[in-house]
C-alpha cells in the first residue's frame, strides 16, 4: 500500500454508485455542482447487479423531472395488478383501478444504474470505480474528508464541502454513523432466484402457504424473479433445481392455476428480512440516503424508490446550500425524509405479516388474523384502496 496525493476537493463527495448515489450525482451535475462518486465495485459489476424492478410513479416522476428517464420511457413496462394465492383460493387486485389509480413501472435496477452511470459521465461527473471508502473524518468541520483505497492498494484522501453516504446498508457511512435506530429482525429468509423464462402470468403473484411464502415477480418478457421462503441457515446452492420448482409449484398452487414456465436459474442468493430506521440521517456534513439511511426488506419493493426520493431531497437541499447559501433545507433533511421512510416501513411490515406463516407462541391466533386480513383484502373495497395507495405509493 502507498498513500497517493490527491488535491482534488469536490463540492460533494458521494459514497456508492447505486440508485441513491447516481441520482444524487446526476441532479447535482445538472445544477453545475461538482461531485465525485467513489464506488467499491467495478462498473461492469454495478451495471449487471440485478435487484429491484418496481418503480413507483413518484420515482418515475423524479427521474423524468431531471432528464434521467430515457431508458425507462422506452423499455419500462407498466404493471398494474397483483394476485394472491392462499388455501382459500385466489384473488387478483387490479391496483391500477384502486386507491389513487397509480401503476408501477417495471424497469430492472441494473438497467437504471447503467443509464444513470452513462448520464452522470456525460454531465461531467467523476466516477471512481473499484475504489473503496475506508475512513471519514472532520464531519463537523468545514472540510470533511474521505480516505479511499483503489484495487491497486493506493490510498487517497479526498476533501469536500459535503459528504453523501449512499453506500448501502453495510457501507462505511452507516458504520460511521452513531445515530439512534430502531430495528426489526424478522427471522425470515428468502431464497431469491432469477430465471430465464417468462412469468406464468404477467402479474406479481404472492403465494401464502403453510410451507412458507413464494412469490413471482415479472422482470421482463424473458426474465422472472422468484422468491421462496427458506430456512435462515440454508445454503442457496443446496437447493436442487427440482426442489426449487417443486416448492414453487406447491406454494403457488400451480396444479390449480397453471404450470410454471421453468427455465435456467441464472442467479440465486439469500435475502434476510430485516428493517432498520435511523433518525436523524445527518451528522455534521455527512448526509445518508437510500439503504444507508434505512435498510428495508424487499417485501413491498420500497428500497430503490426510497433511494431515489431521498436522493432528490438531498440534491435540492445541497443545491440550495451550495448555490444559494441557504442551509435551511439541509438542516431539515432528516425531518423531510424520516416520516416518508417510516411510512414505507409500516407498509412493508404489514406486507411481511400478511405473506408469511406466523411463528411463535401465538402462531395459531396470528394465522386467524392473517386469514381475516386476506379476506378483507379480497372483499372490501376500502381495504383494497388502502392496499393500492400504499403498495404503489411511497
Ligand atoms: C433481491 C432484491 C430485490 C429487490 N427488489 C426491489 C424492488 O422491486 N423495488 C425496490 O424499490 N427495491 C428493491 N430492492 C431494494 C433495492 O435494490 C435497494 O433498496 C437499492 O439498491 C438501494 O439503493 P442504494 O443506492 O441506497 O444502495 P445500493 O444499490 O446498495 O448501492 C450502494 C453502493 O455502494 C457501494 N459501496 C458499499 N460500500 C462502499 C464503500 N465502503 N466504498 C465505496 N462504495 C461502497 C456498493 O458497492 C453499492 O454499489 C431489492 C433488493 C434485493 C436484494
Amino acid at each position: 500500500m502507498h498513500v497517493g496525493r490527491d488535491d482534488r476537493i469536490a463540492e460533494v463527495l458521494i459514497l456508492g454508485a447505486g440508485p441513491a448515489g447516481l441520482v444524487l450525482g446526476n441532479i447535482l451535475q445538472g445544477a453545475g455542482i461538482d461531485s465525485v462518486i467513489l464506488e467499491r465495485g467495478s462498473r461492469a459489476h454495478i451495471e449487471q447487479r440485478a435487484r429491484a424492478g418496481f418503480l413507483a410513479p413518484e420515482s418515475v416522476a423524479v427521474l423524468g423531472e431531471y432528464g434521467l428517464d430515457g431508458g425507462l420511457r422506452t423499455r419500462g413496462r407498466t404493471h398494474d395488478s397483483c394476485e394472491f394465492r392462499t388455501a382459500a383460493g385466489r384473488f387478483e387486485l387490479s391496483y391500477g383501478g384502486l386507491g389513487r389509480r397509480e401503476v408501477h413501472t417495471v424497469y430492472p435496477q441494473q438497467d437504471l444504474v447503467t443509464d444513470l452511470v452513462a448520464e452522470y459521465l456525460r454531465r461531467g461527473g467523476e466516477l471512481r470505480c473499484e475504489t473503496t471508502a475506508l475512513r471519514l473524518g472532520d464531519l463537523h468541520g468545514d472540510r470533511p474528508w474521505v480516505l479511499s483505497r483503489t484495487l491497486e492498494g493506493v490510498e487517497n484522501p479526498l476533501g469536500a464541502s459535503y459528504v453523501a453516504g449512499c453506500d448501502g446498508a453495510r457501507g462505511l457511512a452507516r458504520k460511521t454513523f452513531a445515530a439512534p435506530s430502531s430495528t426489526c429482525e424478522y427471522d425470515i429468509t428468502w431464497l431469491a432466484l432469477l430465471v430465464q423464462a417468462p412469468p406464468t402470468t404477467d402479474t406479481v403473484v404472492y403465494g401464502v402457504h403453510r410451507d412458507g411464502f413464494a412469490g413471482q415477480m415479472p422482470r421482463g418478457p424473458e426474465v422472472t424473479r422468484y422468491y421462496l421462503q427458506c430456512d435462515p441457515h440454508d445454503d442457496p446452492l443446496h437447493w436442487s433445481e427440482q426442489r426449487i420448482w417443486n416448492s414453487l409449484a406447491t406454494r403457488l398452487d400451480a396444479g390449480r392455476y397453471g404450470s410454471l414456465r421453468a427455465g435456467p436459474i441464472f442467479e440465486r442468493g439469500l435475502v434476510r428480512l430485516r428493517s432498520e430506521i435511523l433518525d436523524p440521517i445527518q451528522q455534521g456534513r455527512l448526509f445518508l440516503a437510500g439503504d444507508a439511511a434505512s435498510s428495508i426488506s424487499p417485501s413491498a419493493a420500497k428500497g430503490a424508490n426510497l433511494a431515489i426520493l431521498g436522493a432528490r431531497s438531498l440534491a435540492r437541499a445541497l443545491i440550495a446550500a451550495l448555490r444559494g447559501g441557504d442551509t435551511t433545507a439541509l438542516q431539515r433533511y432528516s425531518a423531510e425524509c424520516v416520516p416518508r421512510i417510516r411510512r414505507a416501513h409500516e407498509f412493508s411490515h404489514w406486507m411481511i405479516n400478511l405473506l408469511h406463516p406466523p411463528a411463535g407462541p401465538n402462531h395459531a391466533f396470528e394465522r386467524d388474523m392473517q386469514q381475516a386480513r386476506l379476506h378483507s383484502l379480497a372483499t372490501s373495497r376500502t381495504h383494497q384502496d388502502f392496499f393500492a395507495e400504499n403498495y404503489v405509493g411511497i
